[in-house]
């Protein structure tokens, strides 16, 4: 039996190994998945379950529920040694062993591109795993239950002031999603004023969303700053020390939750510790039918797909590569599956090419564009674009009816407010309850 060792179980490896376990025929290859996560995140549903719109359970994929000829491992991939066909991989318990294979599958998707600004790394959060987005909303609900205690003071502003580094894809769409969760909250908080909020979004270059048309970026920008956030544009931060933001123009202002949204980087285990060639990003070198290598020179029995691989896009043109997002990396995963198989029975596999359906993003609850082609749709409209499409690409009729089905809840019971950011400290009060029976 041939063995397909896939590292990262995310969009590309999930649907890889999804696709197998249906082309395969029993007895064919043996395939297994390494991830230190036991699920599949579907991203795009983040900055909803930032706003408490999407249950955090509902927005991720369980590998073991939808994967069930494949082999799971919890660990993290910490080398691919092509020439010894070998992935080595740390187990939960710091131990290291190793998975030999015939096939290579490398998935491993992106990590947060962090600059090293002053304060950042201890005060900022990212959104691009659940825990984020979990954390940002309790921590945006305990501020709100916090603030309304408080006299007026730098204290209670702190509590009020939220940043937003970075206005891509992601970025828009986090600070428009949080904004709009913070404007319901000050109906259900009645001392404090909707003037009091001081919600920031800062951007480096002189536009928000490159993803859309220039007439598109200037209607969110206006938007955004229509419903009373600040957008800083052609602006960096500098420093985020002790709650108070620095900017390059030379204003501070106290914010209680920073959130880092500035772009992605090269997973560390494509771009340094593998044999397999990659680009001066970092990414694996792929052809277009997702075989690593070049057609000048190609690498026998490994893939790759997703943010961690630099593939062709043979829809926009010679020299082009396909932008990492979601989109790309279903298809490529679904292209992948064919593919591995094609060349197992000895046939020849197909490239990869798909066309951009375009572009979604909400912008909040009943807010968002849409652009695809000469279409653009704003508000509740493309809002609603947005919940259809992303509804019907969840993966599994399981999943989509829990997300559509919290969306129901949502809509007849209204926004939960409930936090529970003591989670984060589960043995707090047992602690606690501890140490005061010593003291007795
Ligand atoms: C907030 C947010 C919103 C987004 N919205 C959209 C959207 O609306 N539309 C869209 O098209 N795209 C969107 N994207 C982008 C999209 O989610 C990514 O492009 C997509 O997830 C890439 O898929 P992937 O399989 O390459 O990587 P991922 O989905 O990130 O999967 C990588 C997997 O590899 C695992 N892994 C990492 N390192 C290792 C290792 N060393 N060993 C083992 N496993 C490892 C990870 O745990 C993860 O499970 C969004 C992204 C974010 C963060």
């Amino acid at each position: 039996m041939k063995r397909i060792v896939i590292v990262g179980g995310g969009y590309a490896g999930f649907y890889t190994a999804w696709r197998l376990e249906k082309r395969l025929r029993r007895g064919e290859a043996e395939v297994t998945v390494v991830d230190h996560t036991p699920y599949m995140t579907y991203q795009p549903f983040l900055p909803e379950v930032a706003a408490g719109s999407i249950e955090a359970r509902h927005a991720i994929v369980p590998l073991r529920r939808h994967l069930r000829r494949t082999r799971l491992v919890s660990g993290r991939a910490t080398r691919i040694d092509h020439a010894e066909r070998v992935v080595h991989v740390r187990l939960p318990d710091g131990s290291m062993t190793s998975f030999g294979y015939d096939e290579v599958v490398v998935t491993a998707g992106a990590v947060t591109r962090v600059f090293p600004v002053p304060g950042v790394r201890e005060a900022a959060i990212g959104l691009k795993h659940i825990e984020e987005a979990v954390a940002i909303r309790d921590a945006l609900l305990t501020a709100f239950d916090q603030a309304a205690s408080l006299p007026p003071g730098p204290e209670r502003q702190r509590r009020l002031g939220v940043t937003f580094i970075g206005g891509g894809f992601n970025g828009v769409e986090g600070f428009g999603e949080v904004f709009s969760l913070a404007r319901a909250l000050v109906r259900r908080h009645p001392g404090i004023r909707a003037d009091e909020l001081d919600f920031r979004l800062v951007e480096a270059s002189d536009h928000l969303l490159p993803e859309v048309t220039p007439r598109a970026r200037e209607w969110v920008r206006r938007h955004l700053e229509s419903r009373g956030a600040k957008v800083h544009l052609r602006t960096t931060v500098t420093s985020v020390l002790d709650g108070r933001v620095e900017l390059s123009t030379g204003e501070s202002f106290d914010s209680g939750l920073v959130v880092w949204t500035a772009g992605i980087a090269a997973n560390p285990v494509s771009a340094r510790h593998t044999d397999l060639p990659v680009n001066e990003r970092g990414l694996v070198v792929v052809r277009a039918d997702l075989r690593v290598g070049t057609p000048d020179h190609p690498i026998e029995h490994a893939w790759a797909a997703g943010d961690d691989a630099a593939v062709p896009d043979l829809a926009a043109g010679p020299g082009a590569y396909t932008v990492p997002n979601a989109q790309h990396a279903v298809r490529q995963g679904k292209r992948l599956a064919k593919n591995l198989v094609a060349v197992l029975r000895g046939r020849e596999p197909k490239p990869y090419r798909h066309r951009s359906l375009g572009t979604i993003a909400t912008l909040g609850l009943g807010q968002g564009i849409f652009q695809s082609g000469p279409v653009t749709l704003t508000g509740p409209t493309a809002w609603l674009v947005h919940r259809g499409y992303h509804v019907l690409a969840m993966p599994t009729w399981e999943r989509k009816l829990r997300v559509a089905g919290g969306w129901l809840g949502g809509f007849v019971l209204g926004r939960d407010i409930a936090t529970l950011q003591t989670v984060q400290r589960p043995r707090a009060a047992f602690r606690e309850d501890a140490e005061a029976r010593r003291a007795e």
